[in-house]
């Protein structure tokens, strides 16, 4: 029998191996970190609930409600508030309703005039000359829908999911479902209504995308996942170096812990960690791919307020700062509007994300002075009275990997990697997409395309 090998133990390393264990192969994984989760880790305490890295995830298709199941969760999943379904982006130093029908597309202050009928002129515009030219998003939006839904609806759209700048990603890696819709139809406008209308001849009903959690944070899935791979998984085990043997399989040794052997390994940690690898026998250098892959710090700061020290209903999922805005902020996620259960009673949880590749020396600021910018902002967007009555502050310095253009090359160097080490296999967010969803369906999914 194959022996996997899997170094992460983050939603896509656990993923991986528990479809692994599943599909009935010898699988072990090990994790540096003394927790499992990696980027998932939920803090709660006396009544409040403060996620350190992602607060949602969204499905797109059945994977997540099939892991959940498969590991005795389904009861426990949480479905965002029908609430949530309003979203805010700021204009005009205030929240304005994101449009969420035809008409209220047409009425929204949220663009102008011009923006409008440029939006309707979309379908008229001419494709790329080169559908295989990497363009940056903002490129691309500009090309098709103007300057201002860039500034108005991507650049904070991008921020709020990337922590990403616009200039920078590539449409056609950080978004390919949006760049097909030109590739194939030559329009955005036109594509969203063919791929409906093909949906709709083929028969097929579409997935109802939900966001979701759970009551006690996205911890419950990781550790539930922990807990069925049982002994397979040892935290505290930190790679620090992979032998490749000479007959086949891989050695690793850890800081402290006796080695282990596998025929098989897949990386699912970090890319910035790979430099703290030592690689011995391997063809090409994985290490390298730790300078290559540009990753966004990104600081979380949940607080929590009494309900009565908030002027703003918080009505919905939270609120977007695109760039052109005067202020600091990325956004501010209205975490207990969204969830129930994250906040005592008549007490709410807002969490504000700072820095990003848009503010990157917000992140180096002490605790009291990035409280000081977070309440300034919130403040001036939301209104509020009181002091906060609960405060966590998370830093990731390495925080979100950003495909930006060019990316293609370092995707191609991943796979010469792994053509000329049989066996070996890189996974995780920096490859398959960084949402959750797209972590969770890569490795639920999981067929071994390793060669011996
Ligand atoms: C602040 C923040 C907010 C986010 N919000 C959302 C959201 O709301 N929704 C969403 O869908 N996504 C969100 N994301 C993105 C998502 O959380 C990540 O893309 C995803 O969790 C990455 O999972 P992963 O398993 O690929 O990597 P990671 O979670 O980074 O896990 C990698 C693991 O590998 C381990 N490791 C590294 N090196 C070694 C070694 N040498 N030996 C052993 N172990 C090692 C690490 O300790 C870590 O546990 C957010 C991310 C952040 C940081």
């Amino acid at each position: 029998m194959s022996t996997y090998g899997i170094i992460g133990a983050g939603i896509t390393g656990l993923t991986l191996a528990l479809r692994l264990a599943h599909d009935g192969n010898n699988v072990q994984i090990w994790e540096a970190d003394e927790r499992v989760g990696g980027a998932i880790r939920s803090d709660r305490s006396e009544g409040w609930l403060a996620e350190a890295g992602p607060n949602s995830i969204q499905d797109s298709d059945a994977s997540v409600s099939d892991l959940v199941e498969a590991v005795g969760l389904s009861d426990r999943l949480q479905e965002a508030s029908t609430e949530a379904k309003r979203r805010y982006i700021v204009r005009g130093a205030r929240p304005v309703l994101v449009p969420n029908s035809p008409l209220n597309a047409i009425s929204t202050p949220l663009f102008s005039w011009k923006a409008k009928f440029g939006i309707l002129g979309e379908p008229f515009r001419k494709p790329a000359a080169d559908p295989l030219t990497d363009e940056s998003l903002a490129s691309f939006v500009r090309r098709r829908l103007g300057q201002e839904f860039l500034d108005y609806a991507i650049n904070p759209m991008v921020g709020g999911i990337f922590a990403g700048n616009p200039e920078k990603l590539s449409v056609g890696h950080a978004f390919q479902k949006v760049k097909a819709l030109e590739d194939d139809y030559g329009s955005l406008i036109k594509g969203s209504i063919g791929r409906m209308r093909e949906r709709k001849r083929s028969g097929t009903t579409p997935h109802r995308k939900r966001v979701l959690s759970f009551p006690d944070g996205l911890s419950e899935l990781t550790d539930a996942i922990s807990r069925n791979l049982g002994d397979r998984l040892k935290t505290g085990h930190r790679v620090v170096e992979i032998v490749r043997e000479v007959d086949s399989g891989y050695t690793l040794h850890f800081d402290g812990h006796p080695s282990a052997r596998v025929h098989h390994l897949i990386f699912a940690g970090t890319t910035h960690s790979l430099e703290n690898i030592r690689f011995t026998g391997f063809n090409g250098a994985p290490d390298a791919l730790a300078k290559e892959v540009t990753y966004a710090p990104v600081h979380s700061v949940t607080l929590g307020f009494h309900k009565d020290d908030i002027v703003h209903p918080l009505d919905g999922f939270g609120v977007l700062v695109p760039e052109v805005e005067p202020f600091r902020i990325l956004g501010c996620l209205f975490t207990s509007s969204i969830f129930g259960g994250r906040a005592p009673e008549h007490h709410a949880t807002l969490t504000t994300f700072i820095g990003g590749m848009r503010r990157p020396e917000l992140t180096e600021l002490p605790d009291e002075e990035l409280l000081d910018v977070v309440k300034q902002d919130l403040d001036a967007l939301l209104g509020l009275f009181g002091k906060p009555v609960f405060t966590r502050i998370f830093r990731w310095s390495k925080a979100i990997p950003q495909y930006e253009v060019g990316y293609g090359d370092i995707l191609k160097r991943m796979e010469a990697i792994e053509n000329d080490n049989p066996g070996f296999e890189f996974a995780g967010n920096y490859k398959t997409g960084i949402s959750l969803d797209a972590c969770i369906r890569y490795g639920w999914n999981y067929k071994p395309a390793i060669r011996d």
